[in-house]
């Protein structure tokens, strides 16, 4: 039995899942920013993005492919959506397990008007023979296709229009080489900072017109994990609050009783986060464990694991990773209020100091 089996925990609804909910659903068009200047943060991606978009539109030519990567809720689809608007041309919108056959694929790419973009989400679950179809599209607009089966079989060769692919990945190592070097454009999304994140909660309140203080935003976005989906998803849990315990203002105090009741502590971590880390300190003496031991042990996926959880813990130096598994850090520990021990010598991880 796992840990999760054992105490009970929902990871299906997790208030600081990345991936998208249902609980997203309804605000998730008017949310959305529509223009590069109502895109708050990733200022290097922007600024790149800006200057190829502008040559583009000076030579009347297409944008290169994009490929943007990063963890789940950080943007990609968005920003996806800005570059077809800022380029004034269609946006087509599929992703690798939907396009299950060949034909799935050059349907979509013989429907493309020229410059149009086609955004592939999760690209990197394409299948390798739907890849294939997909590098003479990408590099010379040319469609292959095998016409009949045996003997008879021959290959024909179709025009297709110009166009823009953008993929979208959270795990950029798993594309394939040939794939990658495709992407003229590959473009990395980092975790939002909190000031950037404090600016999405005041431009998600003013639109959903939900009264918040500066300080309230700030609150919300400190406990967001660097992620935008969870700042708007606390945002909308914390007007409820607002309207039920208080008077429907935000501010620094309300935002903290309701992230407090929801189990998000200061740092935006939850009870799947704390147990997660306390697991590794109880039965691995704090690491290094590797991640498939952890997915056994958390009853999580060890891919979920690697995408959704651990590019925060990283970001807040909370795990570390060494080349024999993950290790839990004295950050870690400190937050969570067990005393730090060293791990044995022959662990592998990094020399660290004892505290007790
Ligand atoms: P991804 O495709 O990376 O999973 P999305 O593009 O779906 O992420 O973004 C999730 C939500 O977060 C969007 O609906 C949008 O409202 C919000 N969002 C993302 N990035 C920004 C940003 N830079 N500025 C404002 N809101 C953002």
């Amino acid at each position: 039995m796992s840990f999760a089996d054992d105490m009970d925990f929902d990871l299906e609804n997790r208030m600081v899942d990345t991936e998208y909910t249902s609980e997203d659903r309804d605000t998730e068009f008017s949310l959305r920013p529509h223009t590069l200047g109502e895109y708050i943060g990733q200022e290097k991606a922007k600024e790149i993005l800006k200057i190829y978009i502008d040559a583009a539109k000076l030579r009347g030519d297409c944008l290169d492919h994009v490929l943007l990567w990063g963890p789940p809720g950080l943007g990609k689809t968005t920003l996806a959506g800005i570059i077809a608007s800022e380029l004034g041309v269609n946006f087509r919108v599929t992703s690798g397990p939907a396009i299950e056959k060949q034909g799935d694929l050059a349907a979509l790419l013989t429907n493309l008007a020229e410059g149009d973009v086609l955004f592939i989400d999760e690209i990197h679950r394409l299948s390798r023979n739907i890849e294939e179809i997909l590098y003479p599209a990408m590099e010379d607009h040319v469609l292959d296709i095998i016409i009949g089966k045996g003997p008879a079989a021959r290959s024909i060769r179709l025009p297709l229009p110009r166009f823009t692919l953008i993929g979208a990945t959270t795990r950029q190592g798993q594309l394939t080489q040939p794939l990658r070097d495709r992407f003229g454009i590959p473009l990395k999304l980092e975790l939002y900072t909190h000031e950037e994140l404090a600016e999405i909660v005041e431009r998600s309140a003013e639109i959903l017109e939900i009264p918040i203080t500066k300080d309230g935003a700030y609150e919300i976005a400190s406990r967001s994990r660097g992620t935008p989906r969870i700042a708007n998803r606390f945002l909308k849990r914390v007007r409820d609050y607002a309207q039920v315990k208080g008077d429907g203002e935000i501010t620094k105090n309300v935002a903290k009783s309701a992230l407090d009741l929801l189990d998000v502590d200061e740092l935006g971590l939850d009870n799947i986060d704390r147990r997660m880390l306390e697991t590794i300190i109880k039965f691995y003496d704090g690491g290094p464990v590797g991640l498939e031991t952890i997915a056994a042990t958390t009853g999580e996926e060890a891919i979920t694991l690697e995408d959704v959880y651990e590019p925060y813990l990283l970001q807040i130096g909370f795990l570390s990773r060494t080349p024999r598994g993950r290790c839990v850090t004295r950050l870690a520990y400190e937050h969570l209020g067990i005393p730090y021990r060293p791990q044995s010598s022959s662990s592998g991880a990094e020399t660290q100091l004892t505290l007790d």
